[in-house]
């Protein structure tokens, strides 16, 4: 029995440092692709629910790595945030999603509105309001063209100070989103405080649309409850028809999910919203 003991701890002590070096591997490396140019965004098409016009794109991080090809965000963001990383991560996605705004508008494909995830740390930490500036200043886009993700965590940890990011924030002409809407606090106190635009209707909410009856009155009191406050609703992770006209009926405003459409390159996404057709 001791020695069967010992064999299971030394597996439990292998197998933990192999997470601490994969850990610092991992670290290192996204260090290094960041300066390499691995990562890359993709875009996920955002319609509006009464006509299905193509109104904006979420930019979505991925990782496309030399031997294992593309990494999705759940397997490195956590890392960055970690480490930090995701400052200057998060300030390349800013100003890469400017460009690409830029870039579309050069092409004629206006009136986009492009959503860019915000971590936590970034929102804390970074110059966030003089980096969005920056962005702004050097792509020339039009500011109310970049809505800001941010999470209802980020927005409950230091009451004056998150006021005063929002405000600055918001005189920049940019627009501000509650992105997975209903998952973390149950206070509501702060949609009425802060300039945000748009609640963000998480994936699970909309997942238990099909369910039950919860799920519809769950839904039904979000919307009911945004629209209340001037808040506009998208709703995210809609895949199915009945889904989407279960959210139509219950006059939410956007959505966005594989039902429309899956996270794209650029190449695709701009081929997307050439050939597609509102119904
Ligand atoms: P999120 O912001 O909630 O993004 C939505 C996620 O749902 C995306 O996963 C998207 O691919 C997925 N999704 C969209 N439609 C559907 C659908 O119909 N069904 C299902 N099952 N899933 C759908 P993704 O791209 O893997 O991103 C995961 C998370 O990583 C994001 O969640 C976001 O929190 C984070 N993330 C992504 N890009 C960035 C970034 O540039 N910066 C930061 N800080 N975080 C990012
Ligand atoms: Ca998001
Ligand atoms: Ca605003
Ligand atoms: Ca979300």
């Amino acid at each position: 029995v001791k020695r069967r003991t010992d064999l299971r701890m030394g597996f439990f002590d292998a197998a933990m440092s192999f997470a601490v070096t994969e850990r610092m591997t991992l670290e290192r490396s996204v260090k290094d692709a960041l300066r390499s140019g691995q990562f890359e965004l993709f875009y996920q098409p955002q319609v509006r629910l009464s006509d299905y016009a193509l109104i904006g794109a979420e930019a979505l991080i991925r990782w496309r790595h030399p031997e294992l090809g593309i990494i999705t965000p759940d397997k490195f963001i956590p890392v960055a945030e970690e480490t930090g990383l995701i400052v200057p991560l998060g300030t390349w996605v800013l100003h890469q999603a400017c460009d690409q705004l830029r870039r579309w508008n050069d092409l004629g494909l206006t009136g986009l509105r492009l959503g860019v995830n915000i971590s936590g740390r970034q929102f804390r930490e970074a110059d966030l309001a003089d980096i969005v500036a920056d962005c702004i200043a050097e792509s020339g886009v039009s500011p109310g063209d970049l809505d800001l993700e941010l999470t209802e965590s980020m927005l409950m940890t230091d009451g004056e100070g998150t006021l005063k990011l929002l405000r600055s924030l918001a005189k920049l002409g940019v627009t501000l989103s509650i992105d997975d809407f209903g998952t973390g606090y149950s206070s509501l106190a702060y949609l009425k405080r802060f300039p945000v635009d748009t609640v963000k209707i998480d994936r699970a909410f909309v997942r238990d649309l099909d369910q039950d009856e919860d799920g519809r009155v769950l839904v039904n009191a979000i919307i009911s409850l945004a629209h209340s406050l001037s808040l506009k609703t998208i709703a995210e992770g809609v895949e199915t028809e009945s889904q989407a006209s279960l959210l139509a009926r219950h006059g939410c405003d956007e959505i966005q999910g594989y039902m429309i459409g899956r996270p794209m390159p650029v190449a695709d996404f701009a081929e997307f919203a050439k050939s597609y057709c509102p119904r």
